[in-house]
């Protein structure tokens, strides 16, 4: 499989995906409080789409039971929402996949609880520089692995560690297009980004060791020494005036 090029009329469509996208996170991250269960926010994430006339891409992707990733603390990404009940000072990562006319975007963060401690802000604030600067990269011309090296040393040189076992990827019809994006590598390696290409990238940072740990739920993923995790996404398509973020309002 190759990497699948997007025309302007089919990137207007992912754009219309991820201008939903990013209203339905600012519900939820206007809803999010201590005391609420994690199911909450997938009802309200399944409500706000139908209203908006959209699809969750996550439901049923796999055999996932929900239509959002809900993940708190130490779990990194793919913790399902359930009866876990919210608490000041837990981080909450939410990523969220939508599809709309047949296309589809991507994307999460992580955002306090209440009052967090200073740990933990640092580790969120690291965590959307990281993307900030993964995009940065991802100008036409540019090589894949300069968006991984961007993404690496951002993170690294703060003194946090990047998951290497989940990556970004392309999107476009499918939740999962060619390239896989790892959020390290060397810069100058890897496919030439084109304009028309559509990626979701997603750096994963840890405060602690990069090393992960699969739930007994077979889906939820952890940090193997409980550290705290955060998460950031967008989908973004390569364009010749630079990257374009597609998933915000
Ligand atoms: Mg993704």
């Amino acid at each position: 499989m190759s990497i699948i090029i997007k025309s302007e009329r089919e990137i207007a469509v992912m754009r219309q995906a991820g201008r939903i996208l990013a209203n339905v996170m600012e519900v939820l991250k206007s809803n999010l409080r201590p005391g609420m269960k994690t199911k909450e926010l997938d009802e309200i994430t399944a409500n706000e789409l139908a209203r908006r006339g959209a699809k969750a891409s996550f439901k049923g992707y796999r055999g996932f039971p929900a239509s959002i990733c809900v993940s708190v603390n130490d779990e990194i990404v793919h913790g399902i929402p359930g009866e876990k009940v919210l608490k000041e000072g837990d981080i909450v990562s939410m990523d969220l996949g939508v599809i709309v006319n047949g296309f589809q975007a991507d994307a999460a963060v992580t955002v306090a609880v209440g009052g967090i401690s200073p740990e933990a802000e640092g580790l969120i604030a690291a965590a959307e520089g990281t993307l900030g600067a993964g995009i940065g990269a991802a100008h036409a011309g540019a090589r894949l692995g300069d968006i991984s090296a961007a993404i690496q040393h951002y993170a690294e040189s703060r003194g946090y560690s990047v998951v290497r076992e989940y990556t970004g990827h392309g999107i476009g019809r499918e939740m999962h297009e060619e390239p896989q994006i790892a959020n390290f590598g060397r810069p100058g390696t890897g496919p030439r980004l084109k304009k028309g290409m559509t990626l979701a990238l997603e750096p994963m940072l840890n405060v602690g060791d990069w090393r992960t740990r699969l739930g007994d739920d077979y889906w939820t993923v952890s940090t193997a020494d409980g550290s705290l995790s955060a998460h950031f996404e967008h989908t973004i398509a390569i364009t010749d005036a630079g990257p374009e973020v597609l998933t915000i309002n």
